[in-house]
């Protein structure tokens, strides 16, 4: 008997999202309205700071993209964030004509390195993104600590981080510019696409809700007339496209109310790995500290030295017995249009590299049954003991 083949992740969408979606289906009301509007209220009730403000967007790339823009950065400027991510993170810097300085990460936790990120600060220097690798938050009071001394903004892409917590608080409510979360369909909730940007900055926030739907204002009405009507609006600047739906906001409002659960079973499946591989020739990943929430989005391992066969062949070797694993990411400093423009070489980027070339991401996410834990943990066990 062969066993069906087990992806390295999959969407949980119940019952709950589909009667929500067929809600606003039938309801007249599909693109951004109500339910937008609830499932930001519910995010904000969810991370428990009311004086948070939470916009939501069609992706976490949109979200990155408006939070740097309202922030200011532009031509000349630049922005410092990790190479062991993924493009998006990056990109929005390019769309703004700043460029980015990526620096390399702390071999322990695979996070961005404060030491790098320090000295890659020049007078151009305006922003730092760090990234919450795999749901282990990053240094935040190192990076914090960096910002403040330097007069740096910090934008956190969270896409991995719900629900990370940093010293005990929850990645969203630390004392950055604004915090960004995915709701893409591979992470730990999700509308299909979709994004949440977080943020107390007032001004950042009325920024980027005027630059998320075609730069258009009614606020701007305010200056001249008591009354506005209600057709009335003013384009206050050539803004983007990026609001969420309602059908896509359905789905969140119901994911978020099952966050909890699916956190618990994502720490399970954690843990079972986490004893199954502690004897083997591989690295599990860092734990968080003490009393801190990883919100293992992604389980990622490195292979050992002493492992008998190598990443891309382990892969196979999954791939065989019917397992999909993958690799988050290939480093930007690998890839042709990060390298050429910026002239990268993987000996900048020690760490980083030694890590892509033994890395993998298995399987976890929470629709997996016991025994595709136990598959996954008998699978990479043969493997590993035997070669
Ligand atoms: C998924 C992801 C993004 C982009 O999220 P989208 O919602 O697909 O735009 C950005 N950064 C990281 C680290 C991601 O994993």
């Amino acid at each position: 008997m062969t066993l069906p083949f087990l992806p390295f992740a999959l969407p949980d969408i119940g019952e709950e999202e589909i009667a929500e979606v067929v809600d606003t289906l039938r309801s007249g009301w599909v693109t951004t309205g109500p339910k937008a509007k609830r499932f930001e209220q519910d995010f904000v009730a969810f991370l428990g700071d009311p004086t948070l403000e939470a916009i939501a967007v069609n992706s976490a790339t949109a979200g990155l993209h408006l939070a740097l823009e309202a922030l200011g950065i532009g031509p000349g400027d630049e922005v410092i964030t990790t190479t062991h991510t993924f493009t998006a993170t990056a990109e929005v810097v390019r769309y703004l004509g700043a460029d980015v300085m990526l620096v390399d990460i702390d071999p322990a936790t695979l996070n961005i390195a404060p030491w790098a990120v320090e000295a890659a600060i020049t007078p151009r220097t305006k922003a730092i993104v760090p990234v919450h690798y795999a749901g282990l938050a990053a240094d935040m009071p190192a990076i914090l600590d960096i910002a403040h001394r330097h007069g740096l903004k910090v934008v956190e892409d969270a896409a991995h981080a719900l629900p990370t917590t940093c010293g005990g608080a929850l990645v969203g409510t630390l004392a950055s510019s604004a915090t960004v979360f995915s709701f893409y369909a591979n992470k730990t909730i999700t509308t299909g696409e979709g994004g949440m940007l977080v943020t107390r900055d007032a001004a950042l926030a009325k920024r980027a809700k005027v630059m998320r739907l075609h730069g258009m204002s009614r606020d701007a009405f305010d200056r001249f007339t008591a009354t506005v009507p209600s057709w009335a609006y003013e384009i206050v600047a050539p803004g983007y496209k990026y609001n969420l739906t309602d059908i896509a906001a359905a789905l969140g409002l119901q994911q978020l109310k099952r966050l909890p659960a699916f956190q618990r079973r994502r720490e399970q499946i954690a843990a079972v790995y986490n004893a199954a591989f502690a004897d083997l020739p591989l690295i599990t990943p860092p734990l968080p500290a003490p009393g801190d929430q990883h919100s293992w989005h992604l389980y990622v391992v490195r292979l050992a030295d002493a492992a008998p066969l190598a990443r891309d062949r382990f892969i196979e070797a999954m791939f065989a017995a019917g397992i999909g694993c993958s690799v988050h990411y290939i480093p930007l400093h690998l890839h042709p249009y990060w390298r050429d423009r910026y002239g990268l070489t993987p000996a900048q980027f020690p760490h980083s590299q030694h890590a892509y070339e033994r890395m993998l991401t298995l399987p976890l996410y929470t629709r997996m049954s016991d025994g595709d834990v136990e598959r996954v943990c008998t699978t990479v066990r043969a493997l590993l003991r035997s070669g």
